[in-house]
Parts: structure tokens; sequence; C-alpha cells
């Protein structure tokens, strides 16, 4: 794992970012590398001066070169990340997270830079999207096994940036069944994951606190779930006794949410799944629903690409508001990196004005505790929601 023959030092002035514990050294700050070093070999870093700053992945074809693991000389074995796995996956322990499907690591965050590992009950969930975590799977799957004992391990490494790390796309089963399912529980509703075939990891557990606050918002009332996936919102809310409409493009997921009603014992002949695009879906609708949800995927896939992502938040914002009852909520979220909370206002703001309405922020929802962000990576955090009074 440790390459001790080789450093990297960096250009004069650049130890700043690491010196605020920063994880991610840019290419350009390196004036040069000392010694015989591979792609993926985990280096130490050094000021211009030769003191030490940190060690981390080295990855030359990548605009980050340095994704850093520990600011501290000690040594990188198996145990070192023996222990940050372990001490990731007691913090969620302890928070007593009420369901079944958690995030047991969630890469820099945990200090552990390209990892994200999900829980799917006995199913482990991975996603590696660095080439120095590729290098060491071999060990971190033997450490899982050891901690563990998962029913099966599933890889899910699809995210875009793989390319740029010198990785190629990985949905595989590592262990375990070929065609892994199961049922998780979440706040009393029961879900059925495909782990291979599902979106994301299986599941967006990443909405766990918004489902169920979507749900004692609209206990008794009409909810209209839109981009509703395998009906997560809408089946809280029904079991809360709301009436849902849920808006899916994709046919396999909406197939599931009827499912997944079942597997409630609530009967999807009493709620309404529509097969359609959302932007076309609520441009002829009647306002008919107390509160609407908007959870689209993420529009910004890239920085280059961000100017028409917010041309497409703000239209399915603005139909949103226009197509609200009076006194009507909208839960909004956007789960773009490159789109922050500022941006994100500045947009609703426009849509706001645009669709005629009077609209209120209430409260802001975001990413829930098993998903922590680093104070010194704001980066990590990704998924904003307002929750809107429209008048
Ligand atoms: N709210 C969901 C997760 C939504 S993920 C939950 O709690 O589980 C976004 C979903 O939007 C995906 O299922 C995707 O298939 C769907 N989608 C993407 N574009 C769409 C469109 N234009 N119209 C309808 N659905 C769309």
């Amino acid at each position: 794992m440790e390459n001790l023959q080789a450093r990297v030092r960096l250009k004069p002035g650049r130890e700043k970012s690491i010196q605020g514990r920063h994880p991610w050294v840019f290419s350009g700050a390196i004036e040069t590398v000392e010694g015989e070093a591979t792609p993926g070999d985990l280096l130490k870093v050094v000021s211009h001066k030769g003191e030490f700053l940190a060690q981390g992945f080295y990855n030359p074809h990548s605009q980050i070169a340095l994704r850093l693991l520990s600011f501290r000389k000690e040594t990188l074995d198996a145990d070192f990340f023996r222990q940050r796995l372990c001490q990731a996956i007691d913090f969620r322990t302890k928070m007593a997270i009420p369901s079944t499907a958690l995030r047991l690591v969630h890469g820099d965050a945990d200090g552990l830079p390209g990892l994200v590992l999900d829980a799917y009950g006995p199913y482990l969930v991975l996603q590696i999207s660095s080439l120095g975590m590729n290098r060491i799977k071999p060990q971190l799957l033997e450490i899982l096994q050891e901690l563990l004992s998962p029913e099966g391990i599933v890889e899910r490494s699809e995210s875009a940036g793989l390319k740029e790390e010198g990785l190629e796309s990985n949905k595989v089963v590592l262990s375990g069944p070929a065609e892994p399912h199961t049922i998780i529980e979440e706040n009393g509703a029961r879900f059925a994951i495909d782990l291979l075939g599902g979106q994301k990891t299986g599941f967006f557990i990443d909405q766990r606190d918004n489902r169920k606050a979507v749900a004692a918002w609209t206990a008794g009332k009409r909810l209209l779930n839109c981009f509703s996936y395998t009906g997560g919102f809408s089946v809280l809310a029904a079991l809360a006794g709301a009436q849902t409409t849920s808006v899916e493009i994709s046919e396999p997921a909406q197939a599931l949410a009827r499912e997944n009603f079942k597997l409630n014992g609530l009967d999807p002949e009493q709620h309404q799944f529509i097969t359609a695009n959302v932007f076309d879906y609520l441009r002829q609708l009647e306002p008919s629903y107390e509160m609407i949800v908007l959870d689209p995927p993420a529009f910004v896939k890239n920085k280059n690409h961000l100017k028409q992502a917010c041309r497409a938040y703000q239209d399915i914002n603005r139909i949103a508001m226009r197509q609200s009852l009076p006194d009507g909520l909208l839960l909004t979220c956007s789960c773009s990196h490159y789109l922050d909370w500022d941006l994100f206002q500045k947009i609703l703001f426009s849509a706001a004005t645009e669709s005629g309405r009077q609209v209120q922020i209430l409260q802001r929802l975001g990413q829930p505790l098993d998903h922590p962000v680093s104070l010194f990576h704001p980066e990590g955090e990704y998924l904003k929601a307002f929750l809107l009074r429209v008048i």
C-alpha cells in the first residue's frame, strides 16, 4: 500500500489548504515527485521546504492528484484502514438510525476518500471512485468480511468522475447471491431493494429524514410526489394517511413502487401511479394537491452544464409553484454537488417571480446524519431541500 521510497513536494505557498486539512491537492500545486511512484500509491507529502504535511493516494492522471487520508506521521497499513472503517461504522451504530438501510462510510467525511459503503440489511454495497481506493479493494473486502460478515457484497462504482481517475465503471456482485434482493425497513415502512439493478446503490437512503417529515405534513392530505422512483415519499405518506400520486419516468421503478405499496399493506388501486415525464405531466395539471415533492435527479452533472441545469431547476420549480393550491407546501430538492444553497435559493426566487406567487421558506432540510460533511471538506455536502409555502 504505502510507498516509502517516494514523496511529493509541493510548490512554495501551496501547503495552505493542507494546513486547513482539506483532503484534496490539485495537480498544479505539486512541484515534483521524488523517487519512483506508481499511480494509486500512498505517498507522503512535504512542503517546498521539506516539512511533513500529510499522506494520501497519488494519481497523476487526475486533476485531484492527491487524496489525503492522514495529516500525521503514521503507518497506513491494513490496521489503519480497519480502524477508519470501525470508527465510521461504530458511529452509525451509536446514533441508532431508524432504518436497516444506512450509509456506513461517506467518503472524505469519514477520512476514506473515494469510498462509499451502504448497508442494506445483511448486504453491503460498495462504491469506489478513486484509483488508490480501488487498488486496496482486496484488503478492504477482507476487513469488511471480518467486521460485518455480510451475506453478500455488491460493487456499484458508476460515478461520473471515474474516467478521470483512470477507472472503469463496475457493476458487479463481489460475493453472495448472483441477483441480490432484500427488503429494508425505514421508519416503519418496508421497501424492496434490487441491489444490482436499482438506481444509485439501490435506494435513495439520503432522503430518509425528509420522507419522514413529509409523511407528518401530509397526513389526511393529497400528495403529489414528483420523481418518485420506487415510491419512497409516497409509501411513508400513504402510511400516515395521505392520498398519493407518484410521477416517475422509469417503468421498472414505477412497478416496484406499486409492489412497495402492497408490501406495506396499502392498496395501490387507492393511489395513483403515473409513468410520465414530470415536466410534461405537471404542465397540464389542475392545482389539486396540498403538498408537492420535487426530488429530481442531479441536473448538474458537471460544472460546464451549470447554466443549462439551473434553467431546468427554475422551470420545474416555476411549474410546481403555479400548480400549488393556495397555502400549498412544496418540498423542493437538489442533489447536485455544484449547486450550492445560495444559488439554489436564487433559482427559487426567479421561479417564484415568474410564477406570480408569494412564496415563503419554512425550513431548510439536507442530508441525514449517516451522510456527514467534514468542515474541512464542504464539497461533501450535496443534498439541499427547501420546504416552501406557496401562498
Ligand atoms: N424521491 C425518490 C428518489 C428520486 S431519484 C426516493 O425517495 O426514493 C430521481 C428519479 O427521477 C429517478 O427515479 C428517475 O428515474 C426519475 N426521473 C428522471 N427524470 C425524470 C423525468 N423527467 N420525469 C419523471 N421522472 C424522472
